[in-house]
């Protein structure tokens, strides 16, 4: 039998440090290594540093800054 946890390896897209994780109960704040940084993702959406611009065609967008 193979007793060994079995844990996923994955890079935390917000601190960028690596970390482990069980795929069988994989956390909620994936895919980020902790709550915190979930939330730091999560405010910089709501501070508009992230924009949802790639999807639409530039010829409909009149330039307003
Ligand atoms: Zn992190």
């Amino acid at each position: 039998m193979n007793d060994k946890p079995v844990v996923k390896q994955a890079v935390c897209p917000q601190c960028r440090r690596p970390f482990t994780y069980d795929p069988a109960d994989v956390p909620k704040w994936s895919p980020f290594c902790c709550e915190r940084c979930q939330w730091i993702d999560l405010g910089r959406w709501l501070n508009g540093e992230y924009r949802i611009t790639r999807d639409l065609p530039a010829d409909d967008l009149e330039q307003k800054d």
